[in-house]
């Protein structure tokens, strides 16, 4: 079973799950190379493709920047993601090339590889996230 926990950015510090380091470069590899401009282009595909819907290197970069610094800890079986909760929808998710919904998150994987960390937009609206150690709903931030 897929199952995904969330950590909201106050509990992934304190629990230390993931170090809250830049990657010294989002186009280090042609790995990388690759999926920005898969997560960039709009192409006719079979099955789930998300786009940015800014496409420019440094809004990617931006995206990064924030999920790495202040993002939110997805930890599921394949390891620690950053989730960046965006303000305004940072693109779209598409299924078998029609569009399906706009995305609310950004997800940033392999974040401790340097060579395979990137980022792309994903819809974690429903159900709503749950910090599961302090069950602050997310992206509600503490007041
Ligand atoms: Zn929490």
């Amino acid at each position: 079973m897929n199952t995904r926990d969330y950590y909201c950015p106050d509990c992934a510090n304190s629990l230390g799950l993931l170090p809250r380091k830049m990657p010294p470069s989002l186009f280090n590899s042609s790995y990388q190379i690759g999926k920005v401009e898969k997560h960039t282009t709009l192409t006719a595909t079979s099955g789930w493709l998300s786009i940015f819907t800014s496409a420019t290197p440094e809004a990617y970069h931006g995206y990064v920047l924030s999920a790495v610094l202040s993002g939110c800890v997805e930890v599921d079986q394949k390891g620690k993601q950053f989730i960046w909760f965006a303000d305004t929808p940072p693109g779209i998710t598409h299924k078998d090339g029609q569009y399906h919904a706009s995305a609310n998150a950004v997800r940033v994987v392999w974040p401790e590889n340097d060579t395979k960390v990137h980022a792309y937009p994903v819809d974690l609206s429903t159900p709503p996230k749950r910090c599961t150690s302090c069950d602050r709903l997310l992206p509600q931030v503490a007041s």
